[in-house]
C-alpha cells in the first residue's frame, strides 16, 4: 500500500456573488460537487469519492436542511461523483434519500468495471476503504424534472465524457451545473467515437445560453466554458489535419509519449491557448490533452 497523504476534506467553496441557493463543495483536486436549496428539496448534486467526504457534505448543510426532503443526484458513475453514495441508501440512516440518476449510471455501477475500479482504488489508497459501491435508486432515460418550488431542475443527459453523463440546468437562475460535461482546462474524452459525441452536448449545454457555468473539475463559473472547450477541440483538430496534411506523423505515433509535441501542441502551447495558469493546473491535465490529440488524430485518419 502506498504512502497516505494529507486526508482528503471536502470543504465549502465561499459564495462569489452567486445566488445564495447554491452551496459548492470541493474535495482537494478530487471533484467539485453542488447543493442546491430549493423550497422544497435540498437537493446534493454528486456526492464525493468517499462516504466520509459524503457525510462532511451533509453536515455543512445541516442548517439550511429545515425539513426540506433530500434528494441526491448522480452526474455520472465515475468514482469521484458517486462513491459517497452509500449514506444516502441506509433507509434508517440520517440522510436517507432517494439518488436519482440515467438508467446506464446504475447499470455502470453494477458492473464488473465498477467492482474492479474500486478494488483498484482501494489497493491504491486507505481512504477508499469503506467505500460501498451503490447505484442510484431512481434511474431515467431521457430528461427528468424536479419541481423544487421556487427553482425547477432539469436533468439533461450530455454524453461523451462517458456514456451515462447528466448535466443538471436550473433555466430560472440560467445556470448549468455541467459535472464532467465541461472542465476547466478541458474535458476528459477517452475514445474517438466520443469526441463528436461530446461536442454535440457542449453545443447543446452552449445553446442553452447559460449565465453560469460550474464543472465538477477546475474551479470556475465560466460561463463560456462549453465554447472555450470546444474551441480547444478545434485547435486540437486544426494542428492534426495540418500535421496529417503535412505527412510528418512517425508511424508509431500511437505510442508515441510526446504525440502533443509531434502535431506542434504541447501541452504548454495548450495551457496557453485556454488561458490556464501551469502553476495551478493539476499534473493529470497533461494526459488529458494528450488523449484528445490521440482520439483526435484517430478520428481523423479513420476519415
Ligand atoms: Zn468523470
Amino acid at each position: 500500500m502506498e504512502e497516505e497523504r494529507a486526508p482528503v476534506r471536502a470543504k465549502v467553496v465561499p459564495n462569489d456573488g452567486w445566488d445564495e441557493r447554491l452551496h459548492i463543495f470541493r474535495a482537494g483536486e478530487d471533484v467539485d460537487t453542488f447543493a442546491l436549496i430549493t423550497q422544497r428539496f435540498l437537493v446534493v448534486v454528486d456526492t464525493m469519492g468517499t462516504p466520509e467526504l459524503a457525510t462532511e457534505i451533509m453536515q455543512s448543510l445541516q442548517r439550511v436542511r429545515q425539513g426540506r426532503h433530500l434528494v441526491v443526484i448522480n452526474t455520472h458513475a465515475d468514482w469521484d461523483h458517486c462513491w459517497g453514495n452509500s449514506i444516502f441508501a441506509d433507509i434508517e440512516g440520517r440522510y436517507a434519500a432517494p439518488i436519482i440518476g440515467h438508467a446506464k449510471t446504475r447499470a455502470r455501477m453494477q458492473s464488473q468495471a465498477a467492482r474492479d475500479k474500486l478494488a483498484q482504488k482501494q489497493a491504491e489508497e486507505q481512504r477508499f476503504g469503506t467505500v460501498k459501491l451503490t447505484p442510484p435508486t431512481i434511474t431515467f432515460s431521457e430528461t427528468l424534472c424536479l419541481d423544487g418550488g421556487d427553482l425547477t431542475l432539469e436533468l439533461i443527459p450530455t454524453p461523451g465524457h462517458t456514456d451515462d453523463h447528466v448535466a443538471v440546468w436550473v433555466p430560472k437562475i440560467r445556470l448549468l451545473l455541467a459535472g464532467d460535461a465541461a472542465e476547466f482546462p478541458f474535458p476528459l474524452v477517452h475514445h474517438a467515437h466520443d469526441l463528436p459525441v461530446l461536442r454535440t452536448s457542449l453545443a447543446q449545454i452552449s445553446a442553452l445560453a447559460p449565465a453560469m457555468v460550474v464543472p465538477c473539475h477546475g474551479g470556475t463559473t465560466d460561463p463560456d466554458l462549453p465554447q472555450r472547450n470546444l474551441a480547444y477541440f478545434d485547435e486540437v483538430a486544426r494542428h492534426c489535419r495540418q500535421t496529417l496534411d503535412a505527412g510528418s506523423l512517425p508511424p508509431d505515433w500511437m505510442e508515441a509519449a510526446n504525440l502533443p509535441d509531434l502535431i506542434g501542441f504541447s501541452y504548454a502551447d495548450a495551457l496557453r491557448f485556454v488561458d490556464a495558469d501551469p502553476a495551478r493546473t493539476p499534473t493529470f491535465y497533461q494526459g488529458f490533452h494528450h488523449d484528445a490529440v490521440r482520439v483526435t488524430l484517430e478520428s481523423l485518419s479513420v476519415m
